[in-house]
């Protein structure tokens, strides 16, 4: 069975609204893993071996109900990786 952890889905959302909300955050692909990666790890996982409509009733389920413990753990991080950058800041 294909077991599939909706909690991923659901932080990326919130992350991607958060970063569109706040330039000052780096976007690059290290630190948006070190970000999902650590947010995930402090979030239970929520597992779910379909990948049919009922997977995204779950994830709107999981959204409404967990949001703003999401957002807790998202924002701390951010508030973690802004403070004790992973690297140097980058030119482009
Ligand atoms: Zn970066």
């Amino acid at each position: 069975m294909n077991a599939h952890n909706i909690m991923e889905e659901i932080v990326q959302n919130h992350l991607d609204a958060i970063l569109s909300s706040n330039p000052g955050i780096c976007k690059c692909s290290k630190c948006i893993d070190a970000i999902l990666s650590r947010v995930l790890s402090t979030l239970p996982a929520k597992y779910i071996t379909t990948d049919s409509g009922a997977m995204y009733t779950l994830i709107d389920q999981v959204k409404v109900e967990q949001s703003s413990e999401i957002l807790k753990e998202l924002m701390k991080v951010l508030e973690d990786i802004k403070n004790h950058p992973l690297h140097q800041p980058m030119e482009d």
